[in-house]
């Protein structure tokens, strides 16, 4: 080829090719690593046998293959898909180990381009899909950047009445009678300070209580066990004007300065490193643990989602506008593990994921953010299907459960709208955990509707 039309077609060819990078959240089990393993292995398996028929680029035929690239950044971690699929393929098979701090992959589709123009010099264009993992919690961080040390202990000791209340005792018992004028005593702030994390746990274990903060403190990563994740709310009975002249070497100003130190490099570290990068996002939300753990659990799970969305409120004056220009202009909000109800009761799943998303979406400024919410199971694990009840058909799904015996059942109904009193009377909704299908090693791995996300999030792009 001459070489003045080689350059043409590799400048051409440079122009077509995009980038994105999507970013996938949600709180903790609320299934991002099932998601990102699916998503990496329903497009690398594109231009072979797509499971993907809700994708448009699969039903023009324009879908070429996919492969991940090498890692781009040297400092985040990987996201270890070799041992997500090893795990998958395991028998029997168990569920991948979920990350507990950010990481990315990147995948390289190729296709063949839509416009005829495109075309006549490249049959294929690349669109670069940078994958990017983060825990949910880090985002129940982000009032902390607008509240000072004593707002925010004013807030958390106003929240600790019922069940948290009661996991709060053995924390607040010793802060309480700790002297904030006193020279620190690191040993014991360190000591509270492990209690108090230990609580923010027992919150999300014991009692369905998702939204703590600091977020960091569950999932601190590369932070574990350095004085910035070593401080706690003062519950103290003292006046805030009194502490405000506590000395900066005292137990209340240690407290301080490592809020405020932890606001500054933590927090809003994360936002201007992360957050402003994402082109697309993900937010995974489990509507079905909540609905099986009972009403205290549902409200906290509707407060967590509220408070995740604080951050894609930009507003002209907004504290998000305040730390950066965000650029994000997709939201997939998607209600996961779908495949632990029958398919009859998916569109309630997405009604009331749409009902507990809509209400903090109308209240709030979003700046041309386009939003939409489905039901997703990334990694499918059961099979829908019938049994016989009294001479009657009678929806149920078929799996293994986690020590592998087989289990055919029917979960239960889905409210399509906020659950009501009466709901939490006449609680018949209940369901195991189960464990993956056995998959073979070279097919996609069974999921609902992975295709109709990707569509939404990728589509546009594949031009
Ligand atoms: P993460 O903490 O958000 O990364 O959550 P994971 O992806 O590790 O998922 C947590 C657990 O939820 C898994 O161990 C599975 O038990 C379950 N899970 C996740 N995705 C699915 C799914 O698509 N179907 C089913 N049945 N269970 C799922």
């Amino acid at each position: 080829m001459p070489s003045v039309k080689r350059r043409v077609k590799q400048w051409v060819s440079r122009g077509a090719d995009r980038h994105v990078r999507l970013a996938v959240t949600g709180l903790s089990r609320a299934g991002k690593t099932a998601f990102i393993t699916s998503l990496i292995n329903q497009l690398t398996h594109l231009g072979t046998e797509p499971n993907l028929p809700l994708m448009s680029l699969v039903q023009q035929g324009r879908g070429l293959g996919a492969r991940r690239e090498p890692h781009p950044h040297m400092h985040l971690p990987a996201f270890d898909y070799d041992s997500a699929m090893q795990a998958l393929h395991q028998t029997p098979p168990v569920w991948p180990s979920p990350t507990r701090d950010v990481s990315e992959v990147r995948l390289a589709v190729r296709y063949r381009p839509q416009s005829a123009a495109l075309r006549a010099i490249n049959e294929m264009a690349t669109l670069y899909v940078d994958i990017v993992d983060y825990p949910g919690e880090w985002l129940l961080d982000l009032p902390l950047l607008s509240q000072s040390y004593s707002q925010w202990s004013a807030k958390q000791a106003g929240l600790l009445t019922g069940r948290r209340g009661e996991l709060a005792a053995t924390w607040t018992t010793k802060a309480a009678a700790l002297d904030p004028f006193a020279p620190a005593d690191e040993k014991m702030l360190a000591d509270i300070a492990e209690d108090y994390t230990a609580f923010l746990h027992q919150c999300k274990a014991h009692g369905g209580l998702h939204w703590v903060q600091p977020g960091r403190f569950v999932l601190p990563g590369e932070l574990a066990g350095a004085p910035v994740v070593q401080f706690f709310p003062w519950v103290g009975k003292q006046d805030e004007q009194a502490l405000a002249k506590a000395g900066k070497d005292s137990n209340y100003g240690v407290l301080k300065a490592r809020y405020d130190y932890y606001c500054e490099h933590v927090v809003a570290n994360f936002y201007r490193e992360h957050f402003a990068k994402i082109d697309r996002q993900v937010i995974l939300v489990d509507t079905l643990q909540p609905l099986n753990a009972g009403p205290a659990a549902f409200h906290d799970m509707r407060l967590a989602v509220e408070q995740l969305m604080q951050s894609f409120k930009y507003g002209k004056s907004g504290l998000m506008k305040r730390l950066f220009s965000p650029r994000i202009d997709k939201v997939l909000f998607a209600a996961t593990k779908a495949d632990h109800v029958t398919p009859d009761q998916h569109p309630n799943m997405v009604s009331l994921l749409q009902q507990i998303v809509h209400q903090a979406w109308q209240q709030a400024a979003f700046e041309g953010i386009d939003m939409r919410c489905q039901s997703v199971a990334a990694i499918e694990a059961t099979t829908p299907g019938y049994v016989s009840v009294k001479g009657e058909n009678q929806r149920a799904l078929k799996g293994f459960l986690a020590d592998n015996s087989p289990v055919t059942l029917y979960p239960g109904d889905v409210p399509a709208q906020l659950p009501e009193e009466t709901f939490w009377q006449a609680q018949g909704f209940d369901f195991p955990s189960f464990r993956p299908q056995q998959a073979p090693l070279d097919a996609p791995l069974p999921h609902i509707r992975m295709d109709k996300a990707l569509d939404y999030l990728l589509g546009d792009k594949f031009r």
